[in-house]
């Protein structure tokens, strides 16, 4: 999972790239065009570490990158001397298109070559070489020339919006420098040539839609719209039925900081318990889920404060967004009750995580998906809580409020169908 950005100038996709930090925080990059070549400047980190220094150059296109295993190491845009390219997804039968490539983006560019070298043009090779990748992909790519293409996939898992001849991967990034923005329709691909789209095609035959739920329930910046809805007031939906879903008898409802907060809401105002700050954030460790192995269990040890005075001797509901492998609930539930909380009562605002997704979020494996194999009494055991309640599938399908959704890593069937041989060709590499 990551961000991206298109801009006329390279200092303007830095400003876009911030906005979408919360993406990604392990690489990024910036490419742009400078007397005819393809320029590039990116690594390791933060946008504020990886890039230094970007000139007032262009058009632009840039990336914020998030870990996934055993990659550490990639940036993108991906580049040579004439095309740079940049995406947010994940394409499964990268290897069956180009069996030399190490990994989806390199694959991608690669067919892109070959379809120009074939003497399509741009966007007619882009076109071609999406129409095969089967995945998820919100997709730019810039040409010495100038000419930048923006695409998104056809099933729409990631977000993508524009006010042309910017584009952003969240509508809140748009907003951040004052734009107003719509949203990519899923399955298109614009040409934009001296920043005017000049091409739209469709990249293929239609498909049933399939927006990532993972997007509304932790990725995306609360203001951000996706497919239409806001991603705050879904999240306070979650946060409603999971309160008629699994009530709990209770004096306060903490929010688990920052992504837990617009549930929290939610759950509260549907129980009438009232909402307090009980757990405060302490904002420079970064989010332990997009942190290599390693480093996320010490973050979860320090990555939390408790307000005692909001939790002494009070039964407690903490909310949480969803949980991964659990390292920071069983933290926090120690926590409240060090502090003196009487009962912890965990809610969580989504299902059950316990598939593996292959569209672009980096769950870990099964073994560390801490709900694999586990009821909500054994995972209340395990954490030391009074009580552990999830949002049903059903549940979280009516707050976001679309019936177009991708939940398989909630329930493990897939919006189309994966070859055993594409999974295993794709784990043995890496994702883009
Ligand atoms: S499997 Fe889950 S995280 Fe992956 S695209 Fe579907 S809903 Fe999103």
């Amino acid at each position: 999972m990551c961000g991206v950005a298109a801009a006329p100038w390279a200092d303007e996709v830095y400003v876009l790239l911030e906005g979408l930090q919360h993406r990604g925080q392990e690489s990024a990059g910036i490419a742009w065009v400078e007397n005819g070549e393809i320029k590039f400047v990116g690594g390791m980190g933060l946008v504020k570490d990886a890039i230094k220094e970007v000139p007032h150059k262009g058009p632009a296109i840039g990336h914020v990158r998030y870990s996934t295993s055993g990659g550490y190491s990639r940036v993108q845009p991906i580049h040579n001397r004439r095309l740079a390219l940049a995406f947010n997804g994940n394409i499964i039968n990268f290897k069956l298109m180009e069996p030399d490539a190490s990994w989806d983006a390199e694959a991608l560019l690669m067919r892109i070559v070959r379809e120009l070298n074939k003497g399509h043009e741009l966007a007619e090779a882009v076109r071609r070489t999406l129409a095969e990748a089967k995945g998820s992909y919100s997709f730019l790519l810039l040409e010495a020339s100038g000419k930048v293409v923006v695409a998104r996939d056809p099933w729409g898992f990631r977000p993508l919006a524009y006010s042309w001849p910017v584009a952003a991967s969240e509508t809140a990034a748009l907003e951040d420098i004052g734009l107003s923005w719509k949203e990519m329709e899923p399955n298109k691909l614009v040409l934009l040539e001296e920043g005017v789209p000049t091409k739209e095609m469709e990249i293929g035959e239609e498909k049933r839609k399939a927006y990532c739920a993972f997007e509304y329930v932790y990725f995306q910046r609360p203001e951000s719209y996706f497919n239409g809805v806001n991603v705050h007031v879904s999240r306070v939906r979650m946060g409603e039925k999971l309160a008629r879903e699994k009530p709990a008898d209770a004096d306060v409802v903490i929010p688990v900081p920052d992504s837990g907060r617009s549930a929290a809401i939610g759950y509260s105002r549907a129980s009438g318990i009232t909402l307090d700050e009980g757990l405060v954030k302490n904002r420079y460790l970064g989010r332990s889920f997009i942190m290599p192995p390693g480093l996320r269990e010490v973050i979860a040890m320090r990555k939390y404060g408790v307000v005692r005075d909001v939790v002494y001797n009070k039964r407690v509901v903490v909310v949480d967004d969803s949980i991964v492998r659990g390292t920071t609930m069983k933290r926090i539930v120690e926590l409240l009750k060090e502090k003196g909380a009487k009962e912890v009562h965990v809610r969580v605002a989504s299902p059950p995580i316990r598939a593996p997704c292959y569209m672009g979020i980096d769950f870990p494996s099964k073994d560390e998906l801490i709900a694999v194999g586990r009821s909500e009494e054994e995972l209340a055991r395990l954490w030391g809580a009074d009580s552990v309640g999830y949002l049903s599938v059903r549940g979280l399908k009516e707050a976001i409020g679309l019936s177009e959704l991708c939940v398989a890593c909630f329930t493990g069937t897939y919006p189309f169908s994966i070859k055993r041989e594409e999974v295993e060709l794709m784990l043995g590499s890496h994702k883009g």
